[in-house]
C-alpha cells in the first residue's frame, strides 16, 4: 500500500476555459481541509485556438501564479492546441488529424516549427518566473520532429495517456491515466465504465493520473465522478503529488539504487 501516488491534472488551461474549472478547484481545495494538500498539475495552453492569449489576461496570470505559490505545478500544453498545419494528404494522416482529433497541434509540425512554438511557450513561462519542467502534447500526439525539438530543450518529462517519459531520452515509465470523453451522453456513459475498469486495473500502479478536461466540468455528473474518485483514492492511501514531483522522486530513487 505504501508509496502509491495520484496526480490530479487539469488539461487545456487558458483564460477561455478557466471559468469551467473554478467551482471544481474550489471543491478540491475544500477537500484539503480533510485530507491534507492536493497539489494540482495545470496544463497551460499559451494561446488556446489562437483566441485566448494568456499574456493579455493579467487576472488569469495572477491566478496561476497564486496556484503555483500553493504548491501546484504549471506545465506547457502545446501553444495553440489546435492542429493548424496544412491539410492532411494521406489517409492515415486524415484519420489521425480529422477523425481521431483536430487537436493534435504537434502531430504534423516539422522540427523547426515545433521548436519555434516550444520556444514561445518557454518564453511565456520565463516572463512570468514560472519554472518549466513538463511538456504535454495536445491529444498526446507528437511528430518525430517535435520529439527532437523537445529533446533539445530543457524539459524533464513528457507524457501520453498511459505513460510518462523522462527527457531528454524518452525513457518510458508506466503511469496509467483515467480520462473521460464527456462530449455526448453515450460517451459519458461509456467513460464511467471504462474509467472504473481502468481504476481497478491500475490499483497497484505507483502513479495513477486523473486527466480532467474543461468539457467534463460542464456536466455535474462528471464533475461529481471526479471528486468522488479523487477522495476515494486518497482514502485508499494514494498521496496526491504533482507530475513533476513524482518524476523527481523516481529519479532520486534510481540514484539511490545505483
Ligand atoms: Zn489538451
Amino acid at each position: 500500500m505504501a508509496d502509491r501516488h495520484l496526480s490530479l491534472v487539469l488539461h487545456d488551461v487558458a483564460p477561455e476555459t478557466w471559468p469551467d474549472y473554478i467551482d471544481f478547484v474550489a471543491k478540491v481545495d475544500a477537500l484539503t481541509r480533510r485530507h491534507g494538500p492536493i497539489p494540482i498539475t495545470w496544463l497551460v495552453v499559451p494561446d488556446f485556438h489562437h483566441r485566448s492569449d494568456c499574456r493579455r489576461d493579467d487576472a488569469f496570470l495572477e491566478h496561476l501564479q497564486h496556484r503555483r505559490s500553493m504548491g501546484d505545478e504549471l506545465a506547457l500544453h502545446g501553444y495553440y492546441h489546435c492542429d493548424d498545419a496544412p491539410s492532411p494528404r494521406t489517409p492515415r494522416d486524415w484519420f489521425m488529424r480529422r477523425f481521431y482529433t483536430w487537436e493534435g497541434e504537434f502531430y504534423a509540425l516539422d522540427q523547426h516549427e515545433a521548436a519555434r512554438r516550444l520556444d514561445k511557450g518557454i518564453a511565456l513561462f520565463r516572463s512570468q518566473g514560472w519554472p518549466l519542467t513538463g511538456f504535454v502534447a495536445p491529444a498526446w500526439l507528437m511528430s518525430q520532429g517535435a520529439r527532437q525539438a523537445l529533446a533539445q530543450r530543457d524539459f524533464r518529462y513528457t507524457s501520453d495517456s498511459q505513460h510518462l517519459y523522462t527527457l531528454p531520452d524518452f525513457t518510458r515509465i508506466d503511469a496509467p491515466g483515467l480520462v473521460w470523453s464527456a462530449r455526448s451522453a453515450w460517451r459519458r456513459g461509456l467513460s464511467r465504465l471504462v474509467s472504473e475498469t481502468q481504476r481497478w486495473r491500475a490499483r497497484q500502479a505507483p502513479l495513477l493520473r486523473l486527466g480532467l478536461h474543461p468539457v467534463d466540468m460542464r456536466h455535474a455528473s462528471v464533475q461529481a465522478y471526479w471528486l468522488e474518485v479523487l477522495e476515494r483514492l486518497i482514502l485508499e492511501g494514494r498521496q496526491p503529488i504533482t507530475k513533476y514531483d513524482w518524476v523527481a522522486r523516481q529519479r532520486q530513487r534510481e540514484q539511490h539504487a545505483a
